[in-house]
């Protein structure tokens, strides 16, 4: 089965001045395989987005790809040349925002915005591509297509501006959607029909999607797969349903104890105390350390490897190191 998406040992950092690294993302990998949702999970700046932006390579400076690969259908994207990446983001690889109003552009219209693309990627005339455009109103569930086609992204609701995203993001009908904290800008109500509609399109179009979210609370319903970031490193991964039973990272034990309404027979931790440190200054050793309530002395001496503990089930954590558990 070949991976869709294949990232090995990313490394994406951020040149700050005065001698400092902002180590965003650093010496992640993964693979997302065909039609397969894997959440892509952790509080902001734990570098979930720039990993996604790196995937696109849609980083700017001070940061920059320094190490790494990324593949997608035998093709090393990160060798391309910026033209051939431009039309692998139109065709192969589309990406969706927590904020649609930045990625619209407010003085156009959204027909002209998706009739642009369009014309641009799959060579329509303009009677075909406006025709189209109606019909992909019509597929993300848009009332009066031929009106909002005319009207301009301000003229809608947050929740309508979203489903012109997944509108334009699937036009070309990519093989990977990434969805970049999709919903945490609407409305709870509006939230769930946007996720509803985005694994509605994924299974209509058999794509894979990449879902980035802070809510370990949607992944339970919408993902096969879960990756937890935690200071620009992938700390545990595991198929979804025994990460939410089995969980065995800290990280992912307090994230999961901040959700509301869970079972209470469960024993929790609280919720985590502080904040993510900045990327320039990860404490020495496990880059959780600095919160960890387990923290142990080898645990800020040295960062623990990623490993496989049981099938699938990937940590980063010294406490599992004689395949012990948290009691
Ligand atoms: Fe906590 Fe140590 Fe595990 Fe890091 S390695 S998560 S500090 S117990
Ligand atoms: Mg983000």
């Amino acid at each position: 089965n070949q991976p869709v998406l294949d990232v090995s040992q990313l490394k994406t950092y951020f040149y700050l001045g005065e001698n400092r690294v902002a180590k965003a993302v650093d010496n992640i990998s993964f693979s997302i395989f065909p039609g397969e949702t894997v959440a892509l999970v952790g509080e902001s700046g734990s570098g979930k987005s720039i990993t996604a932006l790196s995937i696109m390579q849609l980083i700017n400076k001070p940061g920059r790809i320094v190490d790494g690969t990324i593949t997608m259908n035998d093709q090393k994207l990160l060798e391309l040349k910026p033209k051939q990446m431009t039309n692998i983001r139109g065709n192969d690889i589309a990406m969706i925002f927590q904020e649609p109003m930045t990625a619209l552009n407010p003085v156009y219209t959204i027909g002209s915005q998706i009739t642009e693309i369009l014309r641009k990627h799959k060579k329509m005339n303009k009677k075909d591509a406006h025709q189209e455009a109606i019909e992909l109103l019509k597929v993300v569930g848009i009332p009066r297509p031929k009106e909002i086609l005319k009207e301009y992204p301000h003229q809608l609701s947050g929740g309508m501006r979203q489903r012109v995203m997944i509108a334009m993001a699937i036009s070309c009908e990519p093989q990977l959607l990434i969805a970049d904290e999709p919903t945490t800008a609407l409305d709870v109500t509006i939230q769930a029909q946007i996720l509803d509609l985005m694994a509605e399109m994924q299974k209509k179009f058999q794509m894979s999607l990449l879902l980035i979210t802070h809510d370990l609370g949607v992944v339970y319903e919408y993902t096969d797969r879960v990756m937890v970031m935690y200071g620009g490193q992938i700390v545990e991964q595991a198929a979804t349903k025994e990460l939410l039973k089995l969980t065995k990272h800290p990280y992912t034990q307090g994230l999961l104890a901040s959700l509301p309404n869970l079972d209470e027979d469960v024993e929790r931790l609280g919720t985590i105390k502080g904040t993510v440190p900045p990327a320039y200054s990860f404490p020495h050793g496990c880059r959780f350390s600095s919160r960890c309530p387990y923290v142990m002395e080898k645990c800020t001496q040295s960062n623990p490897e990623l490993r496989e503990y049981d099938t699938g089930h990937f940590v980063r954590c010294y406490l599992y190191e004689n395949g012990g558990s948290i009691k």
